[in-house]
């Protein structure tokens, strides 16, 4: 079933029109007809069936039924993520909002081999919130994760969390599997395709970030944010 976002509070019995794109993809795209069920998650993150209505080019939707489940991690993730080439960044940005991550923060550091240019940075923040929202209507979140414009290694600090760490292949003792199961809220540092200088390295670490391995093999930037976001969020899995 599919599942979109709208921007207002809905209740039972409530009747409204989706967005041109909402209800050209409904329509045009997915073909529903008069009658089908879809699922739509408000403005306060409240989920509920909808019927559809297709009047020509507009899809007119009759909230009917809540639903009570539970989607979102326990554990608020930011990931900060160093700038990559343009598909595996579109691939993480999926994959990160498949898996859970609450926010992300990109951030430039001195091994980026990809450069941010200041004129191109809306526009492409808007690209990729597009791309995290089809991913969070195709996982049935109930939030769609928050991203930031990319910003120099140094201002990390100012996006910590109660526990901060970060991956770093160089640390053969500490694993993020064995982290405390009792965190609420965490920030995990993820470098680019050539990873952190020592500077940088030792930089993160004097303010607060614990450097953590993610196992004994060297994993592509995209794979380390993606198997650190899933580590995360089934640590902080509280079976209540
Ligand atoms: N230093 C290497 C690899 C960089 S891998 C090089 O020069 O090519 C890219 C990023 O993924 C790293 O900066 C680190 O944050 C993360 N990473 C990859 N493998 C990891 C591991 N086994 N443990 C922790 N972090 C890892």
């Amino acid at each position: 079933m599919q599942q979109y976002f709208v921007h207002q509070k809905l209740a039972i019995d409530m009747e409204f029109d989706m967005t041109v794109e909402q209800s050209r993809h409904i329509s045009t795209v997915l073909r529903m007809k008069d009658g089908r069920i879809i699922r739509l998650v408000d403005s306060q993150s409240l989920v509920f069936y909808g019927t559809i209505q297709v009047n020509k080019n507009i899809v007119r939707v009759k909230v009917t039924q809540p639903i009570f489940e539970k989607r979102e991690s326990d554990v608020k993730i930011t990931l900060a993520m160093a700038l990559i080439k343009g598909d595996r960044w579109d691939w993480f940005l999926e994959k990160a909002t498949e898996c859970g991550v609450t926010k992300i923060v990109p951030f430039t550091s001195s091994r980026c081999i990809v450069k941010e240019k200041p004129e191109a940075a809306a526009r492409k923040l808007e690209r990729y919130r597009k791309i995290m929202t089809e991913a969070a209507e195709q996982s049935y979140r109930h939030n769609i994760p928050e991203i930031i414009e990319a910003i120099p290694l140094k201002q990390l600090i100012e996006h910590k969390s109660s526990s901060n760490f970060l991956a770093y292949e160089k640390e053969f003792d500490c694993f993020l599997t064995s982290i405390s199961r009792d965190i609420s809220s965490i920030t995990i540092v993820i470098g680019p395709e050539g990873g952190f200088t020592s500077e940088e390295a030792d930089y993160l670490t004097i303010h607060g970030f614990s450097s953590v391995s993610l196992g004994r093999r060297i994993l592509r930037a995209e794979t380390a944010a993606i198997a650190a976001c899933i580590i995360l969020d089934t640590l902080g899995e509280r079976h209540d």
